[in-house]
């Protein structure tokens, strides 16, 4: 049975039956199915869909290394200039 997501009728994206479809173009069955097997790699630590969440992942934590490393490099040029209006008075 199709739930109240599932209110625009159409061609599933996945299974090719027609039947009642969520935003993402899939039936019920299709999207539970899904779910079941991301829930399982993520269990297993193996497959694609944990591999994409884990590069995500990775790209995420690079991004707040950076984000630190940028921060440090700007604190230390802060305390440099102002280091040098201290010494020139
Ligand atoms: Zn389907």
């Amino acid at each position: 049975m199709d739930k109240k997501t599932h209110i625009v009728a159409g061609v599933c994206r996945q299974c090719g039956k027609n039947k009642y479809l969520s935003v993402r173009g899939l039936c019920y069955s299709c999207g539970i199915a899904n779910r079941r097997l991301a829930a399982n790699e993520m269990r297993a630590r193996q497959g694609p869909i944990f591999e994409r969440w884990q590069a995500s992942m990775i790209k995420s934590g690079n991004k707040i290394l950076q984000d630190i490393q940028l921060a440090r490099e700007r604190k230390q040029k802060l305390a440099d200039s102002q280091r040098q209006m201290m010494e020139q008075q």
